[in-house]
């Protein structure tokens, strides 16, 4: 392969997502006039547009596909290379393209991204998404389906969730509440009436309540439950347009064509499922659900194979590159950033890894920034955005904040929560840990996430607040100045 190189490039980036596209952003830029690759399959880019900074840590930003044309145009140092890599060749520093052609590199960086876990290969009834022509296909068949079964229990099945109209919905989670991977049970019982309305219900009276995930909050009030949350294994709601059930503590035990279906004569469906629906899916509950087809949002892998025949890459648990505090993958001048790869350095308490937009983009400029910095021999440290894990997005139309070990993730027995719900407002969690807040979940428009920042940042002993630390009629961010 290294005799047929058509071109060394200094830096070759890997992937035109978020990762990829902040990386090559950021090597271009501050390496003018060294040629710079970007090797990606589609002919579009992911770029981060009306990037925000909400906070020291926070920040908000949109993501548009663009032609890769508009980084070319902005870049006269950059090359798109519109193919996949077929191969990697460590020893002698090249990549193979599927078109056939060698580029070699000095520095590379791997953003290949990830796909989602299908339940089944190759079932033309069961769909999962992870791109726009992959949702595109999912909404010229929803607007066919009468009934479509949505499997997994992440931020996208969430969104699916919400959004999908006029066709109803099963919802299969393998946990005891909806958006484990977000929140816990209490939060997701703020957001279930969402399912049911949008927003109809009057804000009901502030509740606060302190307990720990030990002890059952006595009593708990209808706007939330805790400790051990009990949730029904069952929900259905309807509401206009939206019809979604919920079915808990369940995963998919098989999917059968209509065929397969009707000769199992085992089979027990419900009475509205005896009808011919093109696929069945029978879940570990015992239910089967005959539906148009399945959503299979079961968390995703990342896109590691064509770098790893022949080279030696150390894998994490999850299937990603393993990458050091420097982004530098287990071969030498190879850095893996965003969803392909799984951060394996020493986490500050505060941080984990979550294959999101915001890591991403953090993860390829950082990986840029210490590519640039070992090529010019300079030291650089971690940069701060790992020190502390925050996210913002949107569920169920509401604003979620998420800081820190927002569901005391890690922490054992050792920690305590503090919630205040407003029925259809907001929803207020904060986990301290020995009288330190060390993470917090709001949902709604709390305007809290700067001073729980803050505060998670400073590490301030809060024991002597205790539950004033979410009286709505205290005004927290003066109490702290
Ligand atoms: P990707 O964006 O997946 O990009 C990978 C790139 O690599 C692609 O351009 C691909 O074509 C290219 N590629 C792959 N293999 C090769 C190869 N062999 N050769 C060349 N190129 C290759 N996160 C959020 O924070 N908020 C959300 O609302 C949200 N919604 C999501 C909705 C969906 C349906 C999905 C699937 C994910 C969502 N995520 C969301 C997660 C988020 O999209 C990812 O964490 C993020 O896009 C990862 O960025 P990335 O650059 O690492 O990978």
């Amino acid at each position: 392969m290294e005799s047929k190189k058509e071109k060394t490039f200094k830096f070759v980036v890997v992937g035109g997502g978020i990762a990829g596209v902040t990386c090559v952003e950021q090597l271009s830029s501050q390496f003018p006039s060294e040629a710079v690759a970007l090797v990606t399959a589609g002919p579009h880019i992911k770029a981060v547009t009306n990037y925000k900074q909400v906070s020291r840590r926070l920040e908000e930003f949109d993501v548009e596909e663009k032609p890769s044309s508009v980084l070319e145009d902005k870049y006269p140092n950059l090359t798109i290379i519109h193919s996949a890599v077929k191969s990697l060749r460590t020893r002698t520093h090249c990549v193979e393209t599927a078109d056939g052609r060698v580029f070699g590199y000095e520095k590379l960086c791997i953003c290949s991204g990830a796909r989602p876990k299908l339940l089944t290969q190759e079932n033309p009834h069961v769909l999962g998404i992870r791109d726009t022509d992959s949702a595109q296909e999912f909404q010229k068949r929803l607007a066919k389906a009468k009934r479509i079964v949505v499997v997994g229990n992440g931020g996208i099945a969430l969104e699916l969730v919400y959004e999908v109209r006029r066709c109803e919905v099963i919802w299969a989670v393998k946990d005891k509440a909806i958006g484990n991977t977000f929140f816990d049970a209490g939060a997701a019982q703020f957001l279930i009436p969402s399912l049911e309305a949008d927003k109809e219900q009057a804000a009901a009276p502030c509740k606060r309540q302190r307990f720990t995930t030990e002890e059952p909050a006595p009593d708990a009030a209808h706007t939330f439950t805790a400790g051990t949350w009990d949730v029904s294994t069952s929900l259905t709601v309807h509401h206009g347009s939206r019809r979604v059930s919920v079915e808990y503590l369940c995963e998919v035990e098989h999917i059968f064509t209509s065929e397969e279906f009707l000769v199992s004569s085992k089979q027990t469906p419900k009475p509205d499922t005896a009808g011919s629906w093109p696929v069945y899916v029978q879940l570990t509950n015992g239910e089967t659900f005959g539906c148009d087809f399945v959503v299979s949002a079961t968390g995703v892998v990342p896109n590691t194979e064509p770098f790893l025949h022949g080279n030696n890459f150390s894998l994490a648990d999850d299937g990603g590159l393993r990458v050091d505090d420097h982004m530098m993958t287990s071969e030498t001048d190879v850095y893996a950033a965003g969803d392909a790869c799984s951060a394996c350095w020493e986490h500050s308490p505060l941080w984990q890894q979550m294959r999101l937009w915001t890591q991403a983009r953090q993860m390829g400029w950082y990986a840029g920034r210490c590519m640039a910095a070992d090529v010019l021999s300079e030291p650089i440290d971690l940069d701060f955005c790992f020190e502390l894990f925050s996210h913002v997005t949107k569920f169920f139309n509401y604003k979620v904040v998420l800081l820190g070990k927002f569901n005391a993730q890690g922490l054992g027995s050792d920690h305590e929560l503090l919630v205040r719900c407003t029925k259809g407002r907001e929803y207020v969690k904060v986990v301290l840990s020995g009288g330190r807040m060390v993470g917090a979940v709001l949902i709604g428009e709390t305007d809290l996430e700067e001073t729980f920042e803050n505060l998670i940042l400073n590490r301030m002993d809060l024991t002597a607040y205790g539950e004033e630390l979410l009286n709505p009629d205290i005004d927290i961010e003066d109490y702290f100045d």
